[in-house]
């Protein structure tokens, strides 16, 4: 069955064998919550739907998630989890970030992490391209011991690209510059978070001065016309994430979800899960409800699904 077909038909059994894409999830939060909770035995509370921004979801984080996660053990069952939800979710290719910091689960550190991403690699060798990428919390930027492991991690060659997240207001992209000019002389793909909530402007800042590849989320670029035409014309790919935008409250709603006016300005988007453990929402799920709240019809997201295969073809050849 045709990704038209399983969307047309609401078929969400066919959705989930039919090739896609996620190039925007966090490893650490990234498995669906119903298995956390297998794992630890007892049920955790819910999300709000409606979260007040990162803030919001930080509280949540930590109150709920953190006590069960922050170790190796917790880290090494979501990472692994994760990568099953993505494969059973027809996910092909999974650009899953790693933070810096999780190097703390590991006594031999940088090291000790290495080994354990390989082991993804070899495990889930020929079930699903499994492209590790490196994760940055702004806040992290100017701490230098962290910015040396960043250093390091970028000399081991296992992370193909590189992404900037948390709070923008937490560091300039002047102040990662360093880090991205490394980063792209390893060949490693470019990205950042910017325009999650606003300005359209900071997200053209933010590529040109560090040279993205591509932007995660980068929704806020409907505020200026100029912005989405620059983007077109430029060709900078937007990992959108519709639920997360929306629970998160950059987004009022779904069926108002902007990411249908940055397609009609050809900007490449693509689909994608964010926090699987939060937001909820498989990248089937996602599709799904593109369609059926009338954003796109099922050839737009067939043909937004070929897109991402083929940019991710190109992105792997550079
Ligand atoms: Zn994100």
């Amino acid at each position: 069955m045709s990704i038209i077909q399983a969307l047309e038909s609401d078929n969400l059994t066919e959705l989930q064998t039919i090739p896609k894409t996620d190039f925007h999830c966090h490893a650490l939060l990234s498995t669906r919550r119903k298995n956390v909770e297998e794992w630890i035995g007892k049920s955790l509370a819910k999300p709000p739907y409606k979260m007040n921004g990162l803030e919001g979801m930080m509280d949540y984080v930590s109150v709920t998630l953190t006590p069960h996660l922050m170790h190796n053990k917790g880290f090494e069952f979501v990472a692994v989890s994760a990568i099953e939800d993505a494969i059973k979710d027809g996910v092909v290719i999974l650009e899953i970030s790693f933070d810096i910091r999780l190097v703390n689960f590991y006594q031999e550190g940088l090291n000790s992490l290495q080994t354990f991403i390989k082991s993804l690699i070899t495990s889930f060798h020929g079930k699903i391209d499994l492209r590790p990428e490196l994760g940055i919390a702004r806040d992290c930027v100017k701490d230098q011991q962290l910015m040396n492991l960043a250093f390091q991690a970028i000399e081991l060659e296992l992370f193909k690209s590189i992404d900037l997240y948390s709070h923008e207001e937490a560091c300039t992209p002047e102040e990662a510059k360093v880090l991205y000019t490394i980063a792209q002389k390893a060949g490693m793909k470019l990205k950042a978070h910017v325009g999650e909530f606003k300005d359209a402007e900071e997200i053209r800042r933010t590529v040109e001065l560090l040279e993205l590849d591509e932007v995660q989320h980068g929704i806020a670029a409907t505020e200026s016309v100029e912005v989405m035409k620059w983007l077109s014309e430029n060709k900078i790919q937007l990992n959108v994430c519709p639920t997360s935008n929306v629970m998160l409250g950059g987004v009022k709603n779904i069926e108002v979800h902007p990411i249908r006016i940055l397609y009609d300005y050809g900007i490449p988007v693509t689909i994608n899960t964010d926090d699987l453990m939060i937001f909820d929402q498989s990248v089937s799920d996602e599709y799904r409800n593109l369609y059926q709240t009338g954003i796109f019809s099922s050839k737009e997201l067939e043909c937004i699904r070929n897109t991402s295969l083929s940019l991710s073809q190109l992105s792997k050849d550079k």
